[in-house]
């Protein structure tokens, strides 16, 4: 899940569920090793939910912090009574409206309602309706303080879909990695955070690189617009979020569709050694003639 998604849905979250008081956490039997930390949270109330690259947080009232990362086909959904009069046939009141949004290659048929499996746990309110989590996320249950200092989120670089964005710093730690490519780089959520592999694509055609681009290759100017590249692609996916619209990739998904910009077939390798597939345009994004300064 690209960190935009995390944002847009820790946002959907927020308002669905802050500031209410959790009656009871139910926990499917068998598909949990029951954290007791985590079911002591019933009682307390839910401050805060917000995000932090691709990680969620829930910051409950006594202490205690939940970091959530949903991975897979995991998903929160939120629960109303409203939507358990509407769910009819649907198993206990999931509601698609609320789910995680997902990127989808297109064609595949989206996997229906019916065949979700039981949630992995249920936060209860104690007014009315519920969150639900679903699929096999990481969750970690910490106090507080601890939450906030852990590797998980202080190695993150600066976040591209968060409110302010150090460009200084994302430059600072890309130069720390010299030897690697371009796509692989915008991938390590330590150098920025936020980017899956969609906004990698949309990134590096923005900026006109070749995926298997080493960094040490480039000139400053180049870094710095691959940064800023990098930045734009969060914020315009996260504003698409929030007002409905899809995100509009240029080169993601596309194989063999014309290049927005040229024409040529976009196509897709694995090139820039970052364990993912990359889809790209060969001619927008071709290797430059001449090497860099270190080349
Ligand atoms: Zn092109």
């Amino acid at each position: 899940m690209d960190g935009p998604f995390a944002w847009y849905l820790a946002g959907q979250l927020h308002d669905a569920a802050a500031g209410r008081a959790v009656e009871r956490i139910d926990v499917a039997p068998g598909r949990w090793q029951a954290n007791v930390m985590l079911m002591h949270c019933a009682g307390q109330v839910l401050q805060r939910v917000h995000a932090r690259g691709k990680w969620l947080i829930f910051d409950f009232a006594h202490g205690v912090t939940w970091l959530c990362c949903l991975v897979g086909r995991a998903k929160w959904v939120v629960r109303s009574p409203v939507n358990d009069a509407a769910s009819g046939a649907m198993p206990s009141g999931y509601s698609p409206t609320f789910a995680t949004p997902t990127i989808r290659p297109r064609g595949r048929a989206k996997r229906p309602a019916a065949a979700m499996r039981p949630g992995l746990l249920e936060i209860h309110f104690r007014e009315a309706g519920s969150l639900q989590l679903f699929g096999r996320p990481l969750l970690f249950t910490l106090p507080i303080d601890l939450a906030m200092k852990h590797p998980e989120l202080t190695a993150l670089g600066p976040d591209v879909a968060a409110e302010t964005f150090d460009l200084e710093d994302a430059l600072y730690r890309i130069r720390q990695n010299p030897q690697k490519t371009a796509a692989a780089a915008l991938l390590d959520q330590h150098i920025v955070s936020g980017l899956g592999n969609a906004l990698k694509c949309q990134t590096l055609f923005a900026a006109r690189l070749p995926p298997g681009q080493k960094l040490h290759s480039l000139y400053a100017s180049e870094l710095s617009r691959l940064v800023a590249h990098a930045r734009a692609a969060g914020q315009d996916a996260l504003l698409a979020l929030r007002q409905g619209q899809p995100i509009r990739y240029a080169v993601y998904d596309r194989l063999g569709e014309p290049c927005p910009a040229c024409g040529a077939d976009i196509q897709a390798d694995r090139s820039g050694v970052d364990g993912r597939w990359t889809w790209h345009c060969p001619v927008c994004q071709r290797l430059p003639e001449t090497p860099g300064l270190f080349g």
